[in-house]
């Protein structure tokens, strides 16, 4: 199918990241959690899906499955602390 092999970034509304959807043999990734992954490339940041629904539905809410923190400060990164940092602004 074509359509898997299409790349797919879009910015984010939420967080202005930005979003790629993806499968996961496109990246070289294992596809055992699934084969379709949602990718933040602005905090390098990765979540896999069964479905390619699900993985655009995840595109849009990354503040959902974003997040990481950073090894030395131990404060959190990625789109969920860019999406709470706008609540609180
Ligand atoms: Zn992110």
């Amino acid at each position: 199918m074509d359509m898997e092999t299409a790349r797919i970034v879009r910015k984010n509304r939420r967080t202005g990241s930005e979003i790629e959807v993806c499968t996961a043999d496109s990246q070289g990734m294992d596809p055992d959690g699934g084969k379709w992954v949602t990718l933040c490339w602005t905090h390098h940041t990765m979540m896999n899906h069964e479905t390619r629904w699900e993985a655009d539905r995840a595109a849009t809410t990354p503040d959902d499955w974003c997040e990481g923190s950073d090894p030395d400060t131990r404060e959190s990164t990625g789109c969920r602390a860019v999406w709470e940092a706008k609540q609180e602004g």
